[in-house]
């Protein structure tokens, strides 16, 4: 799948409205170009945002720049949620475009994400809290804000997520997403009254990824 750099994201439906990144093809080929501009800080900070992967059920996809024998794959996509507002979206390969084929974010893609990590709470958090807490919610959407509900480290979204796993479909379907999502927070200090010992099995699997015993 490709699209033109910083278009409005389309590839499938999301309920908060994205810009890709980095969904490259043969038709436009390696976007950009402009690496000469590039700092290793802009790297840094790109490489460091680029973590956590969500929609990992999209399919996998082939590098069209690979040779053909031995593409490489990927699967998934990242999301950064920037202070100004804007997400942006770019699939897993994106790691791999820049390492193996030159490709150079747009500037102000990587400029957006100074200070990624201290989001002010605003109506994208309402939203995804909202559709985590609404069970007749799009299910794949509910997911997803299980995963993107922690850009913000905040006792909300702790008490969301501790919410959701009374939820039994949300648990035999995203429980390690859970376990992950809390183990982030907890490790970012918000344990709040979190009681991982009465954790489903599934959920305190996903934490103990993320928080070492
Ligand atoms: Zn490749």
């Amino acid at each position: 799948m490709e699209f033109l750099d910083l278009s409005p994201y389309e590839y499938r439906k999301f309920p908060l409205p994205m810009r890709s990144v980095g969904w490259l093809g043969r038709r436009f080929g390696v976007q950009g170009g402009g690496a000469q501009n590039v700092t290793v800080a802009d790297m840094q900070r790109f490489k460091g945002a680029s973590r956590r992967l969500g929609s990992v059920t999209l399919g996998t996809h082939e590098c069209e720049f690979c040779p053909a024998d031995l593409p490489f794959e990927g699967n998934g996509e990242y999301r950064y949620y920037c202070r100004s507002g804007e997400v942006y979206a770019a699939p897993s390969m994106i790691l791999h475009y820049v390492d193996e084929h030159g490709y150079c974010p747009p500037r102000e893609f990587l400029e957006s994400l100074h200070k990624i990590d201290q989001l002010d709470w605003d109506w994208r958090a309402e939203r995804l809290i909202a559709i985590l807490r609404d069970d007749s919610e799009d299910f794949d959407f509910r997911c997803e804000a299980i995963i993107d509900l922690v850009h913000w480290k905040d006792p909300r979204v702790l008490r969301v997520l501790t919410d959701s796993v009374k939820d039994e479909e949300l648990v035999d379907i995203a429980g390690d997403e859970i376990g992950r999502s809390l183990g982030i927070l907890v490790a970012c200090g918000f344990a709040g009254d979190l009681r991982v010992e009465s954790l489903p099995g599934i959920v305190k699997l996903g934490f103990e990824q993320i928080v070492r015993k």
